[in-house]
């Protein structure tokens, strides 16, 4: 009962804490509660660790880079503030495991897919915040030909190497604070390289989405693809060009939470 009221009186802190401070919604702020309250009240703090280091570095990277990609931000489907669909893309599927969790608490495949849904969605946060810098243009993850900066399904150098150090961040926190209870089959050092070869292989997945089914939009007004639907920045109407009309970028997100996972828990 302490560590459930704990973790809801922490979780509404820190969502209303990234309220103020813009890094959220106020849809966004909700859902982050409800997962916080999840992961803190059923996991416990070494969950919540986890979470964290999530929340904290991809809000701060957006923010760190918030300049550099106004010029760009129109392609994205979303601004720097996180709305309940993205944050639920997130971080949904950990608190499901985190729940799974609650029900098998012997059960350690549960802390690999928590850990490698995670290590994913902080793979793709990081790519997609770091991959801008890329000295030379992006090339689509499917026919390696160069695209525009922000495409869809585009990946760079950087952003892989940023996808490869995202994953690695919450892979490193996942074996130093991994509950005591689990005992392992594996050495830490092994758990480390699947978490973040599965964050990895999520956010590739990620990209593949974007770069093949995901819904795609143009505006008429600037000619320009973007993710923005029903209305462009400038107000104009966008037209659905390619991909799946009901798979928008919230969904890809998930897509990639999910993948991590099952990579992590079937390796
Ligand atoms: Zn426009």
């Amino acid at each position: 009962m302490l560590q459930y009221s704990l973790g809801i009186i922490f979780a509404a802190i820190i969502a209303f804490a990234a309220y103020r401070a813009h890094s959220l919604s106020r849809s966004g702020a909700w859902g982050a509660f409800l997962e916080g309250a999840i992961i803190f009240g059923l996991g416990g703090w070494r969950w919540a660790v986890l979470l964290l280091a999530f929340f904290i570095s991809s809000s701060a990277l957006t923010r760190l880079f918030a300049k550099r990609k106004a010029a760009l931000d129109e392609k994205f489907d979303k601004g720097g503030q996180r709305d309940i669909g993205q944050v639920l893309a997130n971080g949904g599927i950990a608190s499901i495991f985190v729940g799974l969790h609650f029900f098998f608490p012997a059960a350690s495949w549960t802390w690999v897919g928590f850990a490698a849904s995670l290590a994913a969605v902080n793979a793709d946060t990081w790519a997609t915040e770091l991959g801008v810098l890329n000295p030379t243009l992006p090339r689509l993850i499917t026919s390696g030909k160069p695209v525009e900066r922000g495409t869809s399904g585009g990946i760079s150098l950087y952003g892989t190497a940023a996808a490869t150090s995202g994953a690695a961040l919450i892979s490193l926190l996942a074996i130093l604070v991994i509950p005591p209870t689990f005992s392992l089959f594996t050495s830490p050092a092994l758990l480390f390289f699947i978490l973040t070869l599965s964050g990895l292989f999520g956010s590739l997945f990620d990209s593949f989405l974007g770069a093949t089914v995901q819904t795609i939009y143009h505006c008429p007004h600037c000619d320009k693809e973007t993710e923005k639907h029903p209305v462009h920045t400038c107000g104009t109407q966008t037209v659905q060009v390619r991909g799946w009309k009901w798979l928008n970028n919230d969904l890809v997100n998930l897509g990639c939470a999910v993948m991590g996972a099952v990579f992590g828990v079937l390796l």
